[in-house]
């Protein structure tokens, strides 16, 4: 029986021969296959590792038992109505991708936390000028999402001091993490937040969530950082956003298109940070360990996690 590797957008990121390496050492008894030259018979196929497959195309595989998402994020699967049913989706928990996504936050948190922006303008202009200095507890930031990224981000925030809030749909048991839920909740969720960070799933819930009116109740100089989905923000509202005066600055990895055409506005808007979607990339040594010990739960008739839940989207 085989695992199929089936990644549609070839990067570093979704090398195969990484994964395989990992695969072989983790589980030498699974073939390893790869799509589109190397499928061989469908029939043998148990378990997909795939990132932006074909619409319907895992339903050529009769005997799948999981699909595992190369990536932390499955709405490059949720498009596809045409899944088969009932084999679990699994998504990706990868501790070296955690890590990278955790960084990112706390790099521009500490940032604009710092004022690091404003004395690189100063720099340029030959000019010395101190500015206050503001504590971290003193520092209001707002984590959108407190999953695997969001909580190991909110966690480490606070060991650095920060007053750090959460939106999620109310579970949570970050200690001295306090999360806001619901319309009324977002509201004030984002009144306190100096700094706000997206870090949900991309859902038809969350699709446009930071939009005009959300960047209203954001106090006056407040910096959003997305490193979920480029669809979270309506970009004609960020860019008005920024240029009222209203916002500070935005740090953008991800885009409703990528790659980010190169007559998009915000590359060149002064108050805007792109990064080209590398907030975290899928690290295969870690990453295949995780899929490999779900495979092995598989094998003793133990279920895989994380699964997606098909309503939910996430
Ligand atoms: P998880 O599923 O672990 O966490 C999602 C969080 O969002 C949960 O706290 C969940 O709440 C909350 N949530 C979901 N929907 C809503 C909603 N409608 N309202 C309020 N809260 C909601 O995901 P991860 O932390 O692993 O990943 C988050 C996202 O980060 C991924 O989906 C992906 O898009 C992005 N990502 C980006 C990368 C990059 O390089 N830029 C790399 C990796 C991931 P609850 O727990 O209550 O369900």
């Amino acid at each position: 029986m085989a695992l199929l590797f089936y990644s549609r957008f070839s990067s570093v990121t979704d090398d195969p021969r990484r994964w395989r390496k990992v695969f072989a050492a983790e589980l030498p008894d699974l073939e390893f296959r790869m799509w589109p030259d190397g499928v061989g018979d469908a029939k043998d196929i148990e378990y997909a590792l795939v990132w932006g497959p074909k619409r319907g195309a895992l339903k050529a595989f009769p005997n799948l038992k999981a699909i595992f998402s190369l990536g932390a994020g499955v709405d490059h699967l949720m498009g596809d109505m045409d899944l088969p049913d009932g084999v679990p989706i699994v998504r990706l928990v990868d501790p070296g991708m955690t890590q990278g996504m955790t960084e990112y936050v706390l790099y521009w948190v500490l940032h604009y936390h710092r004022r690091f922006g404003d004395y690189r303008r100063y720099a340029r202009k030959g000019k010395w000028k101190k500015l206050p200095q503001v504590g971290p507890k003193q520092r209001r930031v707002g984590i959108m999402g407190l999953g695997v990224i969001g909580g190991d981000s909110a966690k480490k925030l606070k060991a650095l001091d920060f007053d750090v809030a959460g939106w999620t749909r109310g579970h949570t048991n970050l200690p001295g993490v306090p999360t806001f839920d619901g319309k009324q909740g977002f509201e004030d969720f984002l009144a306190r937040s100096e700094i706000v960070v997206c870090l949900l799933p991309l859902t038809p819930e969350t699709t446009g969530i930071l939009d005009a009116e959300a960047f209203a109740h954001l106090p006056k100089g407040a910096v959003v950082i997305n490193a979920a989905r480029g669809a979270h923000v309506v970009d004609d509202d960020l860019i008005a956003a920024l240029d009222s005066g209203h916002l500070k600055a935005a740090v953008l990895d991800v885009f409703a298109s990528e790659p980010l055409p190169p007559e998009h506005p915000f590359w060149r808007h002064p108050k805007i940070k792109v990064t080209p979607h590398v907030a975290s990339l899928t690290v295969p040594e870690t990453a295949a360990k995780s899929v490999a010990a779900n495979i092995r739960r598989m094998r003793k008739g133990q279920p895989p996690e994380p699964i997606v839940d098909r309503n939910k989207g996430y």
